[in-house]
């Protein structure tokens, strides 16, 4: 059974689009619909939150990365694998070959040793893949209600082992990771809960499955680290809700949205529309994070927005479910009053 915090969401999911709902007086407070991206957005830095989710037109973003190639070869081998009628690691190696994205590398030379050496790894990491397992759900869309949040997101893969359901997220940087990054990771965490709530099974299970080096990073949550992380996730939706009115009254002079400069202005795909970020150093090359070890949150598509079919999803929710309402105003002074309703 559901801890009572999580079994207490609504029985609704988002669905797309809904309706736009004005804010009268007495009306209740419309959910607030966020991706782990948006989240993660905010923050990361509050001006690239604006940039990429208020401005509109949206400012025009540098051109795609090698490794986002990367991750977007392997991610769609790794979905489509299950659909073979060959489920073996060499199929995989195929599905990279013929999904592969030339978009980012130096030159060709450099494009197809990448292409091979991530065939190679796929390869690698399907071979300790049980074929005759077929997940609960591979990029399945997952997502639950609070009274404050209509969260949503898309799965890598939902395996059930004996009975337990567990949360799968696979990583294609370079970095290896650790059973504290699963333990951290809110993403993972608002999973497991969209997923304990929608079938109605427990689920405290994630994982994130390395494929560069096979390895994987796990963590089983208790019943109250989830509900710790989806109040969190309430927090975050709050400061939202009221960044998203301040930009609605005052648009870019609203002050909510500083700079948050750090080493990852050298990556942001808005830096060359932000004057203090360009301050941080200068921008990466396009096949940096080939060569060098680079904080994780720059090839984590949970922060730079994903490779697969998530911005689709988040523009399918946000539409109509986060529509502002009550005094515009900056900060976290969030009250209790939405961790009560988690
Ligand atoms: S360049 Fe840095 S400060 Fe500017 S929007 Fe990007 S992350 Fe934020």
């Amino acid at each position: 059974m559901a801890p009572a915090s999580v079994a207490r969401v609504s029985q609704d999911q988002p669905s797309s689009p809904a309706p736009t709902q004005g804010a009268f007086p007495g009306m209740p407070t419309p959910l607030y619909a966020a991706s782990p991206s948006k989240l993660l957005a905010w923050v990361d830095c509050p001006r690239r939150y604006r940039f990429q989710y208020l401005d509109r037109p949206r400012p025009v973003t540098r051109p795609q990365r090698a490794h986002t190639s990367i991750g977007v070869a392997a991610h769609n081998a790794l979905r489509d694998w299950w659909d073979q009628s060959d489920r073996t690691p060499e199929a995989g190696a195929r599905l990279v070959r013929e999904g592969w994205v030339d978009l980012g590398f130096r030159d060709p030379a450099q494009s197809l040793t990448w292409r091979q050496r991530t065939q190679a790894e796929v390869t690698a990491y399907l071979q300790g893949v049980d074929p005759s397992r077929t997940p609960v759900g591979v990029e399945r869309t997952a997502a639950f209600k609070t009274g404050v949040l209509a969260f949503f997101g898309r799965i890598d893969r939902l395996d059930d082992r004996g009975g337990e359901l567990v949360v799968v997220d696979y990583k294609t940087g370079r970095r290896r990771l650790t059973n504290e990054d699963a333990r951290t990771s809110l993403p993972l965490a608002l999973y497991a809960a969209a997923v304990w709530r929608m079938f109605r099974r427990r689920c405290v299970r994630v994982e994130l499955h390395h494929v560069p080096t096979g390895t994987v990073a796990a963590y089983e949550h208790s019943d109250d680290s989830l509900v710790r992380k989806v109040r969190e996730a309430e927090s975050i939706a709050a400061d939202l809700r009221r960044a998203d009115l301040a930009y609605a009254a005052d648009g870019t002079d609203a002050a909510c949205f500083p700079p948050r400069v750090s080493p990852l202005c050298q990556w942001c795909d808005y830096r060359a529309h932000c004057r203090e970020g360009q301050q941080a150093g200068p921008e990466k090359s396009s096949w940096a994070a080939l060569e060098e070890s680079t904080d994780d949150r720059v090839t984590d598509e949970a922060h730079f927005g994903g490779p697969n079919e998530l911005k689709q999803a988040e523009r399918e929710h946000s539409d109509g479910l986060g529509e502002p309402a009550g005094p515009a105003s900056c900060g976290s002074d969030e009250s209790d009053e939405s961790l009560g309703s988690v």
